[in-house]
């Protein structure tokens, strides 16, 4: 049998994504042996073109093409990969962190976009809710009843006793500090900046 080595000089994709905040501390990035098990599992894969094994031979070929590729945007997050896994690899983690790298050389942004709807709403109410643009599509996958529900929420929060869904204003007062001070505002503001130039030079 014949076994080939990792070229230890082509390893500073994957040291950067082990060493980042994000990754587990024992993440078996390294010791990945190509068996396709995440593959197996892959709801991405059986779907697209995604293949998290080729992910991973990517990352250690030290392709970089990959932070600016597409194909990392179609993963779920389901974390199937990561159950699986005979060498305690993560695909999920790498993607989360493959993803990061793509915000932060722009590439990325126009994909992350439409979710900063989520950040408005967190700031305004302190939770989150469906990105106004896709509120059509929810209507279609649903039914009428979505719309209906988001209608006369107030009503049936009030017939099930759940109270008012908007916090309490010392509650809003906090969750905004905490957006604040861990930089959650900056960085939407950031991402708001750099999709709206991207358009106007659409
Ligand atoms: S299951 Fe783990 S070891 Fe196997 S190809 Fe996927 S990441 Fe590599
Ligand atoms: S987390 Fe992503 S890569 Fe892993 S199984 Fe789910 S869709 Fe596939």
């Amino acid at each position: 049998m014949r076994t080939l080595k990792i070229d230890e000089d082509t390893l500073e994709l994957a040291e950067s994504i082990i060493n980042d905040i994000k990754a587990s501390e024992d993440l078996g990035l390294l010791k990945c042996i190509q068996c396709g098990m995440c593959t197996s599992v892959c709801p991405a894969a059986r779907h697209s073109d995604y293949d998290s094994r080729v992910i991973v031979k990517r990352v250690l070929d030290q392709d970089e093409t990959l932070i600016s590729d597409d194909i990392i945007w179609d993963c779920f997050t389901c974390y199937s990969c990561h159950s699986v896994c005979p060498v305690n690899n993560s695909v999920s983690e790498v993607i989360q962190i493959l993803r990061q790298k793509s915000i932060e050389n722009k590439t990325g942004i126009s994909k992350v976009a439409s979710f900063t709807t989520y950040g408005d709403s967190f700031l305004e109410l302190g939770i989150g809710s469906i990105p106004d643009e896709f509120f059509n599509d929810m209507i279609k996958d649903i039914g009428k009843e979505y719309l209906e529900l988001k209608i006369n929420l107030d009503g049936i929060r009030e017939e099930l006793e759940l109270g008012s869904i908007i916090l309490p204003d010392k509650d809003l007062k906090d969750i905004k500090n905490i957006l604040k001070r861990t930089g959650f505002i900056d960085r939407l503001n950031k991402i708001k900046a750099v999709n709206n130039d991207e358009e106007d030079t659409r």
